[in-house]
């Protein structure tokens, strides 16, 4: 198995040589959507950087077994232990049961993982359905001393931890620091210390999605999940937990906090984080307006956007930057990745039509290698594509007859094209570019115009024309009442 894949491990914070636990089996966890709103933005680079992980994992020949989780109780507002169930209070706006607003964005974020063609994940728990197993985890911990009751409520004992435990080696915060900044807020007189959190939160009147204990009637703390969840699912250890720059803290220092407490063992071997995406170099907050869903991105209605931009232009633009850099959306840079989408498949279009030499004057195994070296290098897909770009260079030069290549040489480039394109970096072509798509709407409204003047004028033979001339081109018009519609024949 060729491997030479390092990868970036936030933990101890270099490249190293991914050797997973049990070969050729490879583990990887990825903290998955809470779902209370519609997908945005945010949640399609994580879903690309994971999904690129993910196939070159199957790539390198490893047995992948992927899980990413659905958060659907007991993420609070503000990620804090206090505040409402973020579910729960779109529940209340929006007048439905929390499972019908978890279902309805649930549904909404699959369709739009299809449209950005991220393979689906091997188990997709949520964490409503592993409440007896965040139960016997939290019991896991109380016997370990590491966490106590107050109130109905069970805390993580952060300072306890502390003494046998690094708390903060994700990160890098230290305790003295989380004191200084830890505001004090209701509830905090159940805890021991500011910064302990909790692991079952004991319902407050009215709080609907609880469960019985013997605590209380609760739901468990939100860092519970990924910590039961994952262990059920990849074993007290695995390879490879994944997830947004912003869930580092409080979210996985808390999870290394738990599984080290009941385990007694750090339970992941690699942590990978992607970083952010600005707007306009702003953070997309939905105060200042700049909150953009994927679907408006997909249909170009959001004030801040000047057209749609395919799934794949979107899926493009994200793999032009590496996964730990920021990403700055806007107009221009989006409009700048569909040009370079477009020129990427057109240079697979003439890939197609290009015929063989006797002799090659190009290498190919050399520009395979550096493909290779570059996504083994912490999955540098800006470099990838770089090399993409060369070798779309090369098949334009042998179509202006400028340089050569051999029938074997052509067969190489056209499997590293699939290779690294298609099954890899998972792009597809569109079947027409959602600009010529627009384009096409207008020319036929257009045609359509003509047509009817050809008609009021009793101009049959014209009307007659366009019509058949338009069905030659696989195009087939539909009079109504009201005007022409026209679709694909
Ligand atoms: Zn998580």
């Amino acid at each position: 198995m060729h491997n030479n894949f390092t990868i970036y491990n936030s933990l101890t914070r270099r490249k190293e040589l991914f050797e997973p636990l049990r070969p050729p089996f490879a583990g990887l966890y990825v903290c998955g959507p809470t779902v209370y709103s519609n997908a945005h933005l945010g949640h399609a680079r994580p879903a690309i950087t994971f999904d690129v992980l993910y196939r070159y994992l199957l790539h390198l020949g490893y047995k992948v077994r992927y899980v990413r989780n659905i958060t659907d109780v007991g993420h609070l507002e503000n990620d804090s232990d206090e505040g409402e169930d973020k579910i729960l209070k779109a529940a209340r706006a929006e007048h439905l049961e929390p499972m019908e607003v978890v279902q309805n964005y649930m549904n909404t974020f699959h369709r739009n993982m299809d449209q950005l063609n991220t393979l689906k994940p091997s188990i997709e728990p949520r964490a409503s359905g592993h409440i007896i197993e965040q139960q016997e985890f939290i019991r896991k911990i109380l016997k370990k001393g590491y966490a106590y009751e107050s109130n109905g409520s069970v805390y993580f004992d952060v300072k306890k931890y502390s003494e046998k435990y690094d708390y903060g080696k994700l990160s890098g915060r230290v305790l003295e620091e989380l004191q200084a900044n830890t505001r004090s807020l209701a509830g905090q007189d159940e805890k021991r210390s500011p910064f302990d959190f909790s692991l079952w939160k004991k319902a407050t009147p009215g709080h609907i999605m609880k469960w019985p204990s013997e605590w209380s009637n609760g739901f468990p703390g939100w860092h519970m999940e990924c910590s039961a969840m994952s262990v059920k699912y990849l074993g007290e250890v695995f390879d490879i937990h994944g997830g947004g720059m912003d869930l580092m803290f409080p979210h996985h220092e808390c999870e290394i906090a738990q599984s080290t407490a009941a385990l007694g063992k750090e339970s992941v071997k690699y942590w990978m984080h992607n970083n952010m995406i600005t707007i306009n170099g702003q953070k997309m907050a939905r105060s200042i307006g700049n909150f953009i869903t994927l679907d408006q991105l997909f249909s170009g209605e959001h004030p801040l956007l000047e057209q749609p931009y395919s799934p794949m232009t979107i899926r493009f633009f994200i793999l032009q930057a590496h996964y730990r850099s920021t990403v700055d959306f806007s107009n221009e840079a989006l409009k700048s990745a569909e040009k370079g989408l477009e020129r990427l498949f057109k240079g697979l279009e003439t890939l197609e039509k290009t015929g063989p030499s006797e002799k090659s004057t190009l290498d190919i195994s050399a520009l395979e290698k550096k493909c290779f070296d570059a996504i083994d290098d912490d999955l540098n897909t800006p470099v990838l594509l770089s090399y993409l770009f060369e070798g779309v260079k090369y098949i334009n030069q042998v179509n202006d007859g400028k340089e050569k290549l051999s029938a074997a040489d052509l067969g190489s480039l056209k499997k590293l094209f699939k290779t690294f394109v298609f099954d890899i970096l998972g792009l597809k072509a569109a079947p027409v570019s959602v600009t010529d798509e627009k384009l096409t709407g207008e020319l036929m409204k257009i045609i359509i115009d003509l047509r009817q003047d050809a008609r009021e004028r009793k101009d049959f033979a014209t009307s007659d024309k366009i019509r058949n001339e338009l069905k030659e081109a696989g195009i087939i018009l539909k009079d109504r009442k009201d005007g022409a519609e026209w679709e694909r024949g």
